[in-house]
C-alpha cells in the first residue's frame, strides 16, 4: 500500500509517502514555522529539493501544502490524492490504554486527548495533524501509531514508581517509555539477525536508540521488560539537552537558591541540560567530538557521562533479564558515532562481548560488528519508524 506518514509536532509537521511493503520513500518533506509564516521543504530521491515559503497559519494549510506539492505536475509523485491508500500518525503518549496502533475514529480521538496531560507538548500537535488530515481527506482510514504503546509490555515492578500508589490508581503515574516504534523496528531486525525471528522465546536484546533524544530497552522474548524512559521523555541517561535521571532534591535546591518556578526548572531540565549543559558548547555528539580532540576537558567529561550511563544501564539491563544475546546501536548517535560504539562495547569486555573493530570503523549500515568469538552479538541497525508506522498502518487498513 501507498502511506503517507505524519509527526506533526507544534510548529512543524515531517511527513514520508511510501510503499509499506517494499519499504520505498516515493517523496518526504518537512513543514516549519506553522503559525508564525510557513516553509515547505520537499524532497523526491534522483531529484533536487523543492523548498518554498508558504504561509501555513495552521496545520491545515500545512497538509494542504504537502497534499498539493505531491500532486504538482513537475515536483510531485502522484496524480491524484486517491493514490495515497491511507494515513498513519505518529502520536507520542498513550497512556495506559494503547498497547498498540490503532484506527483512528471517535473514541481514539477521546482517548489521544485524555492523554493530553502525560504528552502536553506532543499529543495537542499530533491531533492537529490528525485533524487536519481527517478535513483535508475525509474518505481515507487513518492510523495513530504510538511511542509508547511497545513499552506496555512491561511488568509492574519495572514500570511503578516507588511514591504513593494512589498516584499510580488515580493519575496513571507509571514508566511509559518512549521511541517504542523504533525499539521495536530495530528489536524485529535483530532477531531476523539472530535467526529467531519467528521464535523469540528465549532470546535477550538490548536496544540503544542514542539520537538527540536516546533511551534503552531491555526486551525478553521479543517484548519490552523495562526501558530507560518514564512518565516523560526527560528520564534514564543523560541526551543531547535532557538531563536524564536526577535526584529530585537538586529540583527544590535550585528553586530555593534562584527563585525559579517549575516552569523555568522543567526548561533548564529540558533543554539546557544533558551534553550540552555538561560541556557549554553543543548537543551535538560531532561537535563534542571535535572540542574533546582539541583539549576541551568538559566535552570530554560530557562524552564520559554519556558513554559511562549507556554502560551502566547496558550492564542494569543484562542483570534484569539474566543475560544478553544482542545489543543494538540505533539514531543519530547510535549509527554514525562508531567511536562511541566501541568504547561503550570496551567497558563491557567483563560480559564476553567483543567488536570487531575492522567491521566497526566507519559502519553506518545495518550490520553484525561484533567479532566471530563475541558472546554477545552487537549490530549495528538503521532505525526506520516510518516504515513501521506504514506497516501498522498497511496492517489496520487492508
Ligand atoms: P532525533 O532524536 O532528533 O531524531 P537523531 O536520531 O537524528 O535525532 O540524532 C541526531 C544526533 O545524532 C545529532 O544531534 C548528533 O549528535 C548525532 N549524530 C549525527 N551524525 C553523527 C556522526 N556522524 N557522529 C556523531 N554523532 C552524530
Amino acid at each position: 500500500m501507498k502511506i503517507l506518514v505524519i509527526n506533526a509536532g507544534s510548529s512543524s509537521l515531517k511527513y514520508q509517502f511510501m510503499n509499506s511493503e517494499t519499504g520505498e520513500v516515493y517523496a518526504k518533506g518537512l513543514c516549519e514555522r506553522i503559525g508564525i509564516d510557513g516553509r515547505l521543504t520537499h524532497k523526491v530521491p534522483g531529484r533536487e529539493d523543492y523548498v518554498s515559503e508558504t504561509a501555513m497559519p495552521t496545520h491545515n494549510e500545512a497538509i494542504k501544502s504537502v497534499l498539493d506539492i505531491m500532486v504538482d505536475p513537475t515536483y510531485g509523485v502522484i496524480k491524484s490524492v486517491d493514490e495515497i491508500d491511507a494515513v498513519g500518525h505518529r502520536v507520542l503518549h498513550g497512556g495506559p490504554k494503547f498497547t498498540a496502533s490503532c484506527i483512528i475514529d471517535d473514541a481514539c480521538i477521546a482517548a489521544i486527548e485524555e492523554c493530553i496531560p502525560l504528552g502536553p507538548l506532543h499529543n495537542p500537535a499530533n491531533l492537529m495533524g490528525i485533524r487536519a488530515c481527517q478535513e483535508l481527506m475525509p474518505t481515507k482510514k487513518q492510523v495513530a501509531v504510538f511511542d509508547t504503546a511497545f513499552h506496555m509490555t512491561m511488568p509492574p515492578k519495572a514500570y511503578i514508581y516507588a511514591i504513593p500508589y494512589e498516584y499510580y490508581e488515580k493519575n496513571s503515574v507509571r514508566r511509559y517509555g518512549f521511541h517504542g516504534t523504533s525499539h521495536r523496528y530495530v528489536s524485529a531486525r535483530a532477531l531476523d539477525m539472530l535467526g529467531r525471528k519467528n521464535a523469540p522465546e528465549g532470546t535477550k536484546i538490548i536496544t540503544c536508540h542514542l539520537g538527540n533524544g536516546s533511551s534503552l530497552a531491555a526486551i525478553k522474548d521479543g517484548k519490552v521488560v523495562d526501558t530507560t524512559m518514564g512518565l516523560g521523555p526527560l528520564a534514564g541517561f543523560p541526551m543531547g539537552t535532557r538531563s536524564g535521571d536526577i535526584d529530585a532534591t537538586i529540583m527544590e535546591y535550585l528553586m530555593g537558591i534562584y527563585g525559579y518556578d517549575i516552569k523555568t526548572m522543567m526548561n533548564i531540565l529540558n533543554k539546557k541540560s544533558g551534553v550540552l549543559g555538561i560541556s557549554g558548547v553543543s548537543s551535538d555528539f560531532r561537535d563534542l567530538a571535535a572540542a574533546a580532540k582539541e583539549g576541551n576537558e568538559r566535552a570530554q567529561l560530557a562524552l564520559d557521562k554519556f558513554i559511562y550511563e549507556v554502560t551502566k544501564f547496558i550492564g542494569a539491563y543484562a542483570a534484569a533479564m539474566g543475560g544478553v544475546d544482542a545489543i543494538v546501536f540505533t539514531a543519530g548517535v547510535g549509527e554514525n558515532d562508531f567511536r562511541l560504539r566501541e568504547k561503550v562495547i570496551d567497558s563491557l569486555g567483563y560480559m564476553g562481548v567483543k567488536m570487531d573493530k575492522a567491521k566497526n570503523d566507519g559502519c553506518r549500515v545495518e550490520a553484525d560488528v561484533s567479532s566471530a568469538d563475541s558472546k554477545v552479538k552487537v549490530f549495528v541497525i538503521p532505525t526506520n519508524e516510518e516504515l513501521m508506522i506504514a506497516m501498522d498502518t498497511e496492517a489496520l487498513c487492508k
